[in-house]
């Protein structure tokens, strides 16, 4: 199996989640969000090809890293592939953060119809979700472009049936102490 991505993969990243991260951006995007930051990675054909074997193998030679964050792009094109590198990211201990454009509710609709939805979903330990909204536009929210996305917790919302957000990411203004890693939630 293939995934199509926008750029090599980057590792050490400390603003893609929390702690050191393994970022995968991967390529294709429906949303089309006025200000995207990444407007190459829309195109369904843009980026490259690399195979899953390999993208697995490069992961595992990062060290340190607290996990792995799927953005793009949205992830959420490419079900498959994506669950393919979460499942394996968690199998060595990794946590998984994820970006999409869509909503949680929307990615259940689809999980409702293709279980491929849910088996990536349940291989996802945070999920900032929705489209960027440039009138929405914030710098003082963490992890997030715009407030009107949401930094879910998603092994609890799916217990839960309903959304649990991480309440600490999705404050306005929040000091830096709070991000000190003894505090964390995880997920
Ligand atoms: S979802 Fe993200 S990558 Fe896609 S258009 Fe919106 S900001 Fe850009």
């Amino acid at each position: 199996m293939k995934i199509r991505l926008a750029s090599q993969i980057q590792y050490d990243s400390i603003v893609d989640g929390e702690g050191l991260r393994t970022v995968i951006w991967t390529q294709g995007c429906p949303h089309r969000c006025p200000g995207c930051h990444n407007p190459r990675t829309h195109s369904l054909d843009g980026g490259f090809e690399m195979d899953i074997e390999d993208l697995k193998k490069e992961i595992s030679t990062y060290p340190n890293q607290d996990g792995i964050t799927l953005s793009g792009g949205d992830p959420f094109i490419q079900p498959e592939a994506c669950y393919e590198i979460a499942s394996y990211a968690k199998s060595m201990g990794l946590n998984v953060w994820c970006y999409t454009g869509y909503t949680y509710e929307q990615l259940l609709e689809f999980a409702s119809k293709k279980d491929i939805f849910m088996k990536l979903l349940q291989n996802i330990d945070v999920l900032i979700d929705g489209k960027f909204m440039i009138n929405l536009r914030s710098y003082n929210t963490k992890f997030r472009g715009s407030s009107n996305q949401r930094v879910i917790d998603v092994k609890a919302s799916l217990e839960n049936g309903e959304v649990v957000l991480v309440s600490k990411y999705n404050q306005i203004d929040i000091g830096l102490d709070l991000y000190k890693k003894p505090e964390c939630i995880f997920v």
